[in-house]
Order: structure tokens, then sequence, then C-alpha cells
């Protein structure tokens, strides 16, 4: 399980690259287009394409609606996140204005800049050891460093009631068209997360720890 733990990022100011700069010029070209043609759609996140450079939408917030996301030199693995006002896309356009103020990773080989100070790359996520999926073996332990004992490897679904109480909820398992086969789980919802026991034939195969607000499909 992924945990945000932002870290601090650099402040600068960057020329904005010739490649950046046209390829805004064909993104403004298409802004304007779509006030004319309402068959141009310019309102979902990748609604604007100028390849392989650019992609983004009017998806924004009031102050900066269109946001875009610049792959340099064409590159998917670095990018840049914009937020952009019309007004700078067409001061940019019309080279009245020659730099942006972006937020930089610092993290060697990464190359993140956004010019939101809150906007995020992947290094600003940490594997968290107390979430994810634990094979039965590690189970005590596991469960242990949140102050439960006396679940094992060993115990049954009746062993793990004895102890936490009545589970939230419950699944039999079995065929289910679409997944496959499903085990037989307990669930328990907990102050600060989830325990998701797994059984194969009444023993205890695998324990998930969950976000407490985790959701299925999110
Ligand atoms: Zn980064």
């Amino acid at each position: 399980m992924l945990h945000l733990k932002p870290k601090e990022k650099d402040r600068k100011k960057f020329p904005i690259p010739d490649e950046l700069y046209s390829a805004l010029q064909e993104a403004w070209f298409i802004i304007n287009e779509s006030k004319r043609d309402p068959d141009i759609r310019i309102d979902y996140g990748d609604s604007i394409q100028v390849l392989p450079w650019l992609v983004g939408g009017r998806v924004g917030t009031k102050k900066r609606p269109y946001e875009f996301t610049y792959y340099v030199g064409g590159d998917r693995k670095i990018r840049w996140h914009l937020g952009i006002h019309p007004l700078d896309i067409e001061d940019i356009v019309d080279r009245r204005m020659s730099e942006l103020v972006l937020y930089c990773c610092r993290t060697l080989g990464c190359g993140f800049k956004s010019s939101d100070p809150d906007s995020h790359c992947d290094c600003d996520y940490e594997r968290d050891p107390n979430f994810g999926h634990f094979q039965s073996k590690d189970v005590s332990e596991v469960l242990m460093r949140r102050s439960i004992t006396g679940i094992s490897e060993a115990s049954t679904e009746s062993d793990i009631v004895a102890i936490l109480g009545d589970p939230d909820e419950t699944g039999d398992g079995g065929q289910i068209d679409a997944i496959g086969f499903v085990p037989r789980w307990i669930k328990y919802y907990l102050k600060d997360c989830q325990l998701h026991f797994e059984f194969d034939s009444r023993k205890l195969k695998m324990l998930t720890i969950m976000e407490r607000d985790w959701e299925p499909g999110k």
C-alpha cells in the first residue's frame, strides 16, 4: 500500500523550451477552434493532444482551468504538470511570457516539475510496511505491531472470531463469474484500518490490511 509522503520541492524559474512553445501554440489553436466548433470537445483530461509532447484539457480550477502534462523531449518518463490560465497560454504563444515558475522534484533522474506546489510524482509515495498483503506465516508479527496477539498461521476462522469478535463482513467464497475462485473471507473494521482474512479450507491463508476508508475498485 502506497502512502503519500510529500517531499519538499525546489521552486525555480525555467525558460519555456521550444518544443513546449510549439505544442502550446498548437493547443491554443485547438482551444480557439473549439469555440467555433461545438464538436471539438476540450473538457476532459486528454482531450487536447499535441503528441508526443502535450496532453491535457480544461479540467482544472477556476484560477488555472487548463491542465497539461508536458513530456520533455516526447519522453513519457519525464513530465511537467502545468496548470495554466488561458490568458497565460495566450501570453506564451504571443511571446510575452517566456518563463514558467515550477516546483521541481529533487530526486535524481525523476525530472518532475509542476506549476502546482501540491502536485505529486512517484517520489512522494512510500510503501508502508504496516499495510498490504501478508502470508499466513507473517500474520502473527504483523498483528503484534497493532497490539493484537493470539492470531497466527495456525489460527482457524473460529480462533480469530474468539479474539476479535464477530466480523463486520464475511464472504462465503466459491466460484464467481468474471472473477474466478474467491476464498472464504472475513473482514474487520478497526479504528485505523481494515483487516481482511482469507482462508483456504478453513486454514488462514492470507491477511490483507487496508486503510480504514478503502473501498473496492477505488
Ligand atoms: Zn520525483
